[in-house]
């Protein structure tokens, strides 16, 4: 689950990490009074997406001006006219996809002066099975990029579970980005309240790009992104709040009401699968007969005849579906709970592409006697290669 840059800061603030006054506004006739509680001389206005790279992201609608989602402004009158300009406009970037992602927050906050812009993440590293941080005086550009060009840049290590942070990973970072004289004291004091605050609040991430160092040398978090691991937000109520169910696909946003793990995905074959490792395995075989996946769905074991349905619907509201490939293997879930679901949903919302169904296990005979005796125009197929290889072929002909 990830959040925005203005919940993120005010979440580190509590930790006691530098960050600069900032106000957030919903509604344009809000920015001028927000802008007017900061000091100046100089406002930042930026927009709110859960993506990166808004500064050098453009918007959709000529109306938000030429500059992108980080702005730069002299006078309160100024920062309220660039918020107003950029609420309610759709701004692209890097990581927003084509469609963009439409602004309806801005966070206002005090202008900055910058010496030099580092980088620094916190991540859990599937390697290592541990926190790790990732450091580079390469700040304020894309990481990948940096990565790619010149990974001698970048620092990277992981912290043992069993001691936990400790002062001498903050001096290797300061010195790996660096820093000097009290400075190192402020960096190694810095890591240790980001570490706290990522290992408290079960994060997965915590990117600060940049990290600044001001002209007096002090150090402070300019951007803020971070993701938690959504398995544990449960355990806190305070991160929950902070969800914007509006920047979330909307998909996976009702699937995730139904309790299904749906992941949407740029292919065009919709797949309904139970098991993870058997949804993995649908994906793959889709790409070894020449097509791609619309998404990751699992329906779980023990699903039922509704939640069957309402993955169905599902799959088939995204414009992108060109095919469906149901592949069931019913173990715990039975065949013919499934077939009834499948018959409900196309009944309910109708089918206008092809549907291959494999059904195997539990039941099965009486999932496909219900399938057979519907009257639905559904491709029966034999096994999962059977059943990838037809999809594809009524799909790409
Ligand atoms: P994004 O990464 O989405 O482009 P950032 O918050 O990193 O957004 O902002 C982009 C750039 O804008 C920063 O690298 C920094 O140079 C500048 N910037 C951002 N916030 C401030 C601020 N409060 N004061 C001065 N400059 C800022
Ligand atoms: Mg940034």
């Amino acid at each position: 689950m990830n959040i925005h840059e203005y919940q993120a800061k005010a979440l580190l603030r509590t930790y006691g990490a530098p960050v600069s006054d900032g106000r957030v506004v919903l509604k344009a006739e809000d920015a001028k009074t927000a802008a007017g509680e900061l000091d100046g001389p100089l406002w930042v206005v930026k927009a709110q997406i859960h993506a990166g790279g808004r500064g050098k992201g453009s918007f959709k609608e000529a109306d938000a001006g030429e500059k992108g989602g980080v702005r730069l402004a002299k006078s309160v009158e100024e920062a309220a006219e660039e918020a107003k300009k950029m609420l309610g406009r759709t701004l692209v970037t890097h990581q927003s996809g084509a469609a963009g992602k439409q602004v309806n927050r801005i966070y206002i906050e005090d202008g900055s002066d910058i010496e030099r812009e580092l980088y620094l993440a916190l991540l859990v590293d599937r390697q290592t099975s541990r926190v790790s941080f990732v450091c580079s005086t390469e700040g304020g550009m894309d990481i990948e990029e940096v990565a790619a060009a010149t990974p001698e840049k970048i620092l990277s290590f992981s912290v043992d579970p069993a001691t936990g942070y400790q002062a001498y990973h903050g001096r290797r970072i300061a010195f790996s980005l660096g820093l000097e004289g009290a400075q190192v004291k402020e960096c190694v004091k810095l890591m240790g309240i980001l570490y706290k605050a990522f290992i408290e609040k079960d994060m997965e991430q915590l990117e600060i790009n940049p990290l600044i160092v001001m002209p007096g040398g002090k150090l402070k978090v300019l951007d803020a992104k971070v993701g938690f691991d959504s398995n544990a937000v449960y355990r806190h109520p305070d991160v929950a709040e902070l969800r914007d169910e509006t920047e979330e696909d909307p998909k996976e946003l009702e699937a995730s009401k139904y309790d299904l793990n749906y992941i949407a995905l740029d292919g065009e074959i919709g797949c309904m699968v139970n098991g993870a490792g058997l949804a993995m395995a649908t994906m793959d075989i889709i790409k070894l007969y020449g097509a791609e996946p619309a998404n990751f769905l699992d329906v779980g074991g023990g699903a039922t005849k509704e939640k069957v349905t309402e993955a169905f619907k599902i799959i088939t509201s995204d414009p992108q579906v060109k095919g469906i490939l149901v592949n069931i293997f019913g173990g715990i879930m039975r065949c013919d709970v499934i077939a009834e679901g499948v018959v409900a949903a196309v009944k309910e919302v109708g089918l206008k592409v092809p549907l291959v169904v494999r059904l195997e296990g539990t039941n099965v005979e009486a999932g496909k006697e219900i399938i057979n005796t519907s009257g639905l125009d559904v491709i029966a197929a034999d096994n999962l290669s059977d059943g990838a290889e037809k999809i594809v072929k009524a799909v790409k002909g």
